[in-house]
Formats: structure tokens, C-alpha cells, sequence
């Protein structure tokens, strides 16, 4: 049995018309003789009926404190309506299919609600129903604790969830089907001329999804690596064979533009984070410690006791300065000032990244970047490198400007 797992996304989803092209997709697959299980996201966006967003927003107007148990069982709905929905769809066109929910298709998680850890996937159900001939269809997103409670993975989880059943299923490949062409050199939203990257090392791709580039959940593609199983992102619009990511060559790719060839596979970008400053010389620092390490080990100590997470931590012998997500940034601060410091709060900045493994064998990428900002006149507030990222974060306003410039000097386009 050669099995497909086959995930849509919510914009494929928003319309009947879109889903009778996602069936279109399914049938493609069983005509090709593979056992398919079929992923699904809630259906559509912000706004639309039965989107996770809109699930949230009935939830808020309730009350601004919501228990994380319910609000999980609320929100795994939109995506239960959107699989029932689908398997009516591919029985309308004569295919036998069957929902299971995350429970009853054996994926297993840690009990944290809201973001959620697939633990193992107890796939025996589903091969039962796939040897019968029947297309599983199964809500993404969603699983069950060790104590049978309902649990959701966290936004962009229904990737993570086809990524689990393709390896827990030995599946030949997971396809991952969403609105645009595969996976790009930049958010086509924000470069009109990226170019589709045909093949990519799951290593690229994982590093340019933590990096922002949320067209694939970054935890998806570390699963999918673990065992080999080649991820494919495609439209749901088109036939286009869209973006392989593996890490072995496929011999059609030798000599073209392919894994292990490229200096730079592509931009990303992360917008709404501050930049935290605290000096600590001159008078500002009343903490109360005055060995420097010890300053430091007491700044992110206490943000880790908070929960914040930090990063683009750069540490001088004047000042320490490193980055939070935007809605941590108040607490953040507030915890600085209660421990005797006076740090400075840069609001609105976004953080871009460059992403590459030939960067490290490319000298002056970083002075090529800095040269390529400030041709466009991007003010640069921080930079950092590694063998494979170069990052800067600028102010968010000029984070579209930003983003085109290296594009552009990288000569990453079309
Ligand atoms: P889905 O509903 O299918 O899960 P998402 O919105 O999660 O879709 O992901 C698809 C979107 O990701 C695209 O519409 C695109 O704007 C955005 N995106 C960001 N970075 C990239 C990139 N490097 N390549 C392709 N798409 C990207
Ligand atoms: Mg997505």
C-alpha cells in the first residue's frame, strides 16, 4: 500500500468550488493507486464563518480570560466541520471516505492546551480504514492528551499534524497544498518577482519557517526530516510539481539550481518585535549587582521566570540589547524596571532574516546586506551572522523596502 498524505490549507478550503478542486487533488491521487489521508485546515480566514479566527473572536466577546481547556475544544471545530464538509465533497463525486478526528486517528500529545506536542501517533486505525479503500480525512490541528483530553498544536499546526501521520504512516511523500506555487525566495505578498525554489534541504526550509516565512510550520519539516519523508509544497490551483523538500537530489535536479548549490535559498521575515536596551554604565544600572555577568545571567534569568522568550541577544560591555515579541514587550520592560534598571524599548521593529547554507562560504555577505539597506535608505538598529543566517532587524515601517533590497542584491528573482 503506497500511501499520500495530503494537507489543505484553510485558503483552499474558503469555497465549495474550492473544495471540489481540493477533491479534484484527492481523486489525482487515488487514480494513482495511493492510500490517501486527507489533512485539513479550518475552512478560510479571518472573517469567514468557521475559520479558528472567528472561532477565537466568539470566545472574546464572552471574556478576555479564556479557559484554555474549553477554548481548545472551540477551536478544533473549525477544523471537524471542515474534514465533515470534505468527506461529503469526495463522497458527492463517488470516492468512500470517512472522518476521524485527531483522537480517533491515534494522535497522541502532551496535555498543554493551545500548543500542544505530538508524543506518537497510534496509526491503527487509519490503516484499517485505508485497506478498506476508504480516503481518511482528518481534521489537522487537533490531538488528544494521555488522559483523553481534547488538545489543539498551536497556529499553522495542521502542517505538523500531516507531517506526524506521514511518518507514524511510512507515507511515500506529504503534500502540502496552500495558495501560491510552492515555496519562495521571499513572501510573494511582499516581492512580486520571488522566484519558486523547485528543490530545498529541510534544513533551509526549517530555518526560513522559524525565521517567519509561514507557508509551512517549521516543526512539520523537522518531523518529516527525522525520517526522510519528502515534503512537497504545492497549489491546489494549479498541476505545477511546486517545491520538493528532501535531502537527497532527485536525479531530473542534478545540475540545475538544487540543494547544497545555492549560497542564499531565501528571505524571511518576523514584523512586531521590540528591541529591549539596557546600559550598563553611567548611573542607570541601580540593581543592585555590579559584576557585569552576573547583570547579564540576572536580565535573562529574569525573563525566562516570565516566560518571555528572547532573542538577537547581543552582549557589550556597556549594554545589553536583544528582542521580544511585541506583546511581551510591556512585561518585559516592567520586569527590568522592578529589578533597578532603566532599559529603553524600541516599539514596532521587524526582524529580517537571510537565509542560506553557502553563506558561510560567501565572504562579505554581511557587508553586501549593510550596503544594500542603506543604498535604500533602511536603517539598520541591529545585525548578527552565522554560517547560515545573516539577520538585521529595522524598523517595521521599512520592513517591505527592506526585505526588496536584498532580494534585489542577491539577485534572488525571477
Ligand atoms: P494555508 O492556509 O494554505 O496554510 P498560509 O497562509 O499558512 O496558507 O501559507 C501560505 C502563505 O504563506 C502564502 O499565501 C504566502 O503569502 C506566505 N508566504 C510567506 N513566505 C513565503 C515563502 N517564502 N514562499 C511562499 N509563500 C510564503
Ligand atoms: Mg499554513
Amino acid at each position: 500500500m503506497n500511501i499520500l498524505v495530503q494537507k489543505f490549507g484553510g485558503s483552499s478550503l474558503s469555497s465549495q468550488e474550492k473544495r471540489l478542486q481540493v477533491a479534484n487533488k484527492v481523486l489525482q491521487a487515488v487514480g494513482q493507486d495511493y492510500a490517501v489521508v486527507v489533512v485539513v485546515s479550518a475552512m478560510g480566514r479571518e472573517g469567514d464563518p468557521y475559520a479558528t479566527d472567528t472561532l477565537i473572536s466568539v470566545a472574546k466577546t464572552v471574556s478576555p480570560e479564556m479557559p484554555k481547556r474549553e477554548m481548545d475544544m472551540l477551536m478544533s471545530c473549525g477544523e471537524i466541520i471542515s474534514a465533515a464538509v470534505m468527506v461529503m465533497t469526495l463522497q458527492s463525486l463517488g470516492l468512500e471516505a470517512v472522518l476521524l478526528t485527531g483522537a480517533q486517528a491515534g494522535i497522541v500529545t502532551n496535555g498543554a492546551f493551545g500548543d500542544a506536542r505530538i508524543l506518537r501517533v497510534e496509526p491503527e486505525s487509519i490503516v484499517a480504514h485505508l485497506k478498506e479503500k476508504r480516503v481518511v480525512v482528518a481534521p489537522g490541528f487537533q490531538g488528544v492528551s494521555e488522559n483523553g483530553e481534547l488538545t489543539t498544536l498551536g497556529r499553522g499546526g495542521s502542517d505538523t499534524s500531516a507531517a506526524a501521520l506521514g511518518v507514524a504512516l511510512g507515507a511515500e511523500a506529504i503534500e502540502i497544498f496552500t495558495d501560491v506555487e510552492g515555496i519562495m525566495t521571499a513572501d510573494p505578498r511582499m516581492v512580486e518577482d520571488a522566484r519558486i525554489l523547485p528543490v530545498v534541504s529541510y534544513n533551509d526550509i526549517a530555518n526560513l519557517a522559524h525565521q517567519g516565512a509561514k507557508v509551512i510550520h517549521p516543526r512539520a519539516v523537522e518531523i518529516a526530516m527525522q525520517r526522510n519523508v519528502p515534503l512537497r509544497v504545492r497549489s491546489t490551483f494549479s498541476d505545477s510539481p511546486g517545491t520538493l523538500v528532501t535531502n537527497s537530489i532527485p536525479d531530473a535536479a542534478v545540475g540545475a539550481d538544487v540543494v547544497g548549490d545555492r549560497v542564499i535559498t531565501g528571505i524571511a521575515c518576523t514584523p512586531n518585535v521590540t528591541q529591549i536596551q539596557v546600559d550598563l554604565d553611567g548611573g542607570v544600572n541601580t540593581s543592585g549587582v555590579n559584576n557585569k555577568p552576573q547583570i547579564c545571567t540576572k536580565i535573562f534569568r529574569g525573563m525566562a521566570l516570565a516566560d518571555i522568550s528572547v532573542d538577537f541577544i547581543s552582549v557589550q560591555p556597556e549594554r545589553v540589547c536583544y528582542t521580544v515579541r511585541g506583546e511581551w514587550a510591556e512585561k518585559a520592560v516592567e520586569i527590568l524596571r522592578n529589578m533597578g534598571f532603566t532599559p529603553r524599548a524600541k516599539q514596532d521593529c521587524a526582524k529580517i532574516s537571510l537565509v542560506g547554507g553557502g553563506i558561510a562560504d560567501l565572504p562579505g555577505v554581511m557587508a553586501t546586506v549593510l550596503g544594500a539597506l542603506e543604498e535604500c535608505g533602511v536603517v539598520t538598529l541591529q545585525s548578527a551572522d552565522s554560517h547560515t543566517t545573516v539577520w538585521v532587524l529595522v524598523e517595521k515601517e521599512q520592513m517591505v523596502a527592506a526585505v526588496q533590497a536584498m532580494h534585489r542584491k542577491f539577485q534572488l528573482g525571477k
